[in-house]
């Protein structure tokens, strides 16, 4: 921690850039205290890169530090100096004692309170939820940005991310979705955007770096560098996984296996339409082919031309279909508002630009084309080639 209290009770900061030779002074002739637990802390002033105060082995409060390592503690205080340098007022591990948590940057911006938190490690959905909660309930926005060490892409625009990485997933206030990281040794932020998964763990998303002393604050809370996905690179990714898995199937993947074939449907042999990408499809752990596949057994594959769709009859499907665990909904603490179920509204979005179905009123679709299920392998490539011409432009936009 970089904070500690004096013998009077005066809050000394690391953060702001005091000297060796007078923290040296200091450590001799003071005492310092948790302001959290109130237990005596020492002063590190080693040859590691940053002095900062230690609990003494043995203490309970350490676990409120999360074993706090160096790199986190670069990190925040980088953050911190980041933000006074925009005249910003921002105090280092502020306590808030009424909900007994301790943001690694407490800052004013534009007439709100922030609370920022700095996570390198770990910690359970529980905690996350806790803690964003609190801060929710007592007027601070919270602001979590995740050590950047971990979002490392696979290929490009490619990445894996874990659950706890998905955590950190915020809406911005121009709705969109993306993960900001930050790392104090590039001295960068890393931030992804349009975050549209083909698997449980992999993604295509956009990803923006930008070195901290170019970067202003507005910009990782609403960052202003839309670009449209690469709708033809996801197809491929999810083409790729989607036959990887095939191969091994888990219990759940040969359940949906065996329901597809019972309705005379193949894996290999689906339509384009099924399994496309949408840009809230990260809402839904389940990969969009068999979410999506699920969906047109329930609501489409038994519909006429000119039929209607009742999307509160595709609600109850679809919420029966996570109720038998078949689709599993991602847990992202901070996205409360939305239901995942509009990942599904958008759904249908794409099929009425792709003249499928035609809205009629807010809940209400009607069927104007059946979707074509080719019957080999020659003919899903046609429609496949067909469909990549055709709905190209359309679909990119996501
Ligand atoms: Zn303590």
């Amino acid at each position: 921690m970089l904070t500690a209290k004096t013998r009077l009770g005066k809050i000394i900061s690391l953060g702001n850039n005091y000297k060796k030779e007078n923290l040296l002074v200091l450590r001799d002739t003071e005492k310092f205290s948790c302001p959290v637990c109130g237990e005596a802390v020492s002063l590190k002033l080693g040859n590691q890169r940053i002095y900062h105060f230690a609990h003494r082995s043995g203490t309970i409060c350490k676990d409120f530090y999360e074993s706090e390592t160096i790199y986190h503690m670069e990190g925040k205080l980088q953050l911190f100096h980041w933000l006074k340098r925009q005249q910003i007022q921002a105090e280092l591990e502020y306590y808030d004692p009424i909900i007994g948590q301790r943001p690694d940057v407490m800052f004013y911006y534009e007439g709100n309170k922030y609370a920022l938190e700095y996570q390198c490690s770990p910690i359970t959905e529980e905690i996350f939820i806790k803690r964003t909660n609190a801060y929710c309930q007592h007027n601070y926005i919270p602001l979590w940005i995740i050590g950047g060490k971990h979002i490392k892409a696979k290929r490009s625009n490619i990445f894996s991310l874990s659950n706890f990485q998905y955590f950190f997933i915020r809406e911005t206030k121009d709705r969109q979705l993306i993960l900001p990281s930050y790392c104090p040794e590039e001295k960068q932020f890393h931030i992804l955007s349009s975050i549209i998964p083909y698997s449980v763990k992999n993604t295509l998303a956009n990803h923006f770096q930008s070195f901290i002393q170019d970067t202003r604050v507005d910009e990782v809370l609403t960052p202003n560098w839309k670009v449209h996905s690469n709708f033809s690179k996801w197809t491929n990714e999810n083409e790729r996984n989607t036959m990887n898995w095939s191969l091994h199937p888990t219990t759940d993947q040969s359940r949906f296996l065996r329901e597809i074939y019972q309705h005379n449907l193949n894996l290999y042999l689906l339509p384009p339409e099924i399994g496309l990408p949408v840009y809230h499809s990260l809402l839904i752990q389940t990969p969009g082919i068999i979410w999506q596949t699920y969906l047109y057994l329930d609501s489409l594959e038994d519909k006429w031309p000119n039929d209607f769709i009742d999307l509160k009859d595709v609600e109850r499907n679809f919420n029966y279909r996570i109720k038998t665990n078949e689709i599993t909904i991602r847990a992202l603490p901070q996205l409360t508002g939305v239901s995942s179920f509009f990942a599904v509204k958008e759904y249908f979005l794409e099929l009425e630009k792709l003249g499928l179905v035609t809205k009629r009123s807010e809940t209400m679709y009607q069927l104007q084309n059946r979707i074509y299920i080719p019957k080999s392998n020659r003919e899903k490539e046609e429609r496949r080639k067909e469909f990549l011409q055709k709905y190209k432009s359309i679909l990119a936009k996501i």
